[in-house]
């Protein structure tokens, strides 16, 4: 498959189709509908509430700081806030869900349409289309595995507050779903309405994926006409970035073997399996009529103030894409600011760094170029990493002063890394100044020439020899000359021409 999503089959191109529902958990201390304490972690059934346990005549009561939220994800998503929301009755039975149904928002959801930039590694940017988000409940969990007969039921995560964020199928290749995720996931962290942690399963995908004839995706969009498109399979709660990009592989290469063999596409849920890399039939897709929708008895409409969502749009910190349009006009290219914003721990190290004074681009070259590269060597993220932003912009002033050479540099970040301490005052203690005292240098230059008359004449004939000289010198002076400086002095000593 190439980057545009094509497929090459033995009877011509495909093309891939993808929309992902995504369930993102509220950050919020209490559930959506109760006080239950949302922690991740505890006991099993130690937060749970009469609500969220389903006992009857129990009444819910929205919580506000789960809609505020919802309201500001939307902003986020450069979505329609819908001032007045319904929530339904989804009706199911699964004992992970005491109350026989869980309760969602279905015809009127609190957010309508927007969009989302997705960055791709070609350095492009490409809009997918928002459907909607919902506010609904989480169910609880079964577990399995605890006994050799019984599965036990945990209820800490029933009711606490989910948002659905639905795409339109605009996504058309591995590569363009993941960095949709990836993007959702930096907007909710720099949001704060959800922790993005895909570990922990507070944002879980399903993953929508059709092939179709080439042309069809085009005429899709022109006309909207989903019939254009071909049927699609859900592949459910994949919790990764990585597992969606094989599912999307896997899944668009299956559905093309069997259509060029004849067959047809059965709308259905699968279920991806990490440890094979494939996809599995789980059920056919059931209808929204299955589910019985209506609205809950138990709660009004939703009417949002228009003015609370003015205040909640105001209050929006700097969001990825404006963050990197900013650091574009610093200087940075868009890929350098693209992945700098990418996570909002990174981008506010960078920034830091710039505050206690380090050039812009030099900094976003250093961390881009040495510091991020030791942090995957480690397997650190930066939050964790051993030099605090203020030191790297120490180090970066200095090289850009001349204080140090950019060896030096590296050496210092060594130790910085290994050691601690303040780098200005490393740099101090252990002599690391770059020397660019033209005297010294010329000293350690006249004594390179003189330990080597043969090279001293081998390099009239192979200028190129002269990198050895430079090595030599800058060995003699523990790498602290001034690269510039010796260079010259090394090219007239040697009688060599300035140029070249
Ligand atoms: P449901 O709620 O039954 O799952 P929706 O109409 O809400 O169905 O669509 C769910 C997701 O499927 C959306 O993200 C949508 O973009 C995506 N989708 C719909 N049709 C297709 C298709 N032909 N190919 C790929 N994705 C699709
Ligand atoms: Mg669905």
């Amino acid at each position: 498959m190439n980057s545009a999503g094509t497929i090459k089959g033995q009877t011509g191109d495909w093309e891939i189709v993808i929309g992902m529902e995504v369930h993102a958990q509220v950050l919020s201390d209490a559930k959506l509908f109760s006080g239950a304490s949302t922690a991740f972690g505890a006991e099993p059934n130690s937060q749970v509430s009469f609500i969220d346990a389903g006992m009857p005549g129990m009444l819910p009561v929205i919580n506000r700081r789960c809609v505020e939220q919802a309201v500001r994800t939307g902003l986020g998503l450069n979505a329609k806030i819908n001032l007045t929301s319904v929530f339904d009755r989804k009706n199911y039975f699964y004992p992970d869900l005491p109350a026989g149904y869980q309760i969602s928002q279905y015809k009127s959801p609190i957010v309508g349409e927007g969009e989302v930039l997705i960055d791709l590694a070609d350095g492009t940017t490409i809009p997918v289309g928002i459907e909607r988000l919902h506010l609904e409940q989480d169910a609880g969990k079964s577990l399995h595995d605890q006994h050799p007969d019984h599965s036990y039921l945990d209820l800490n995560r029933a009711g606490v507050a989910l948002m659905e964020i639905v795409t339109k199928p605009h996504m058309r290749s591995s590569e363009q779903a993941a960095a949709f995720l990836r993007k959702l996931r930096a907007i909710v962290r720099y949001l704060g309405t959800c922790d993005g942690n895909m570990d922990e399963g507070s944002m879980r995908a399903d993953v929508n994926v059709s092939v179709c004839r080439a042309g069809g995706y085009d005429k899709f969009r022109a006309t909207g006409a989903f019939e254009h498109l071909g049927t699609r399979c859900e592949v459910k709660n994949v919790n990764s970035l990585r597992f969606i990009a094989q599912a999307v592989e896997y899944e668009a290469r299956r559905q093309v073997d069997i259509l060029e063999t004849g067959g047809t596409i059965r709308q259905e849920t699968r279920l991806f399996d990490a440890k094979a890399g494939e996809t599995r039939s789980m059920r056919s897709k059931e209808e929204a009529h299955d589910y019985r929708y209506f609205p809950d008895p138990d709660l009004l409409p939703l009417v949002l103030d228009a003015a609370w969502v003015g205040e909640i749009r105001k209050s929006l910190p700097e969001l990825p894409d404006e963050k990197k349009a900013r650091f574009v006009t610093l200087g940075l290219s868009a890929y350098d600011a693209s992945v700098l914003v990418a996570e909002r721990d990174t981008a506010d190290y960078y920034e830091a760094m710039l505050a206690s004074g380090a050039e812009a681009k030099a900094a976003a070259n250093w961390l881009n170029n040495e510091y991020f590269g030791r942090l995957n060597k480690a397997g650190l993220a930066i939050a964790d990493g051993p030099i605090p932003a203020k030191a790297n912009s120490a180090i970066v002033q200095m090289v850009s002063s001349n204080l140090i050479s950019g060896k030096i540099a590296k050496d210092l970040c060594d130790i910085v890394w290994n050691e601690g301490g303040d780098p200005r005052e490393i740099v101090e203690a252990r002599g690391l100044r770059q020397v660019t005292d033209t005297g010294a240098i010329e000293k350690a230059v006249d004594a390179v020439i003189a330990a080597n008359p043969d090279k001293v004449e081998e390099v009239k004939a192979k200028p190129k020899l002269a990198a050895w000289f430079v090595g030599q010198v800058m060995k003699q002076t523990g790498g602290k000359a001034n690269p510039q400086a010796v260079n010259a002095i090394l090219k007239s000593r040697l009688g060599l021409p300035e140029e070249g």
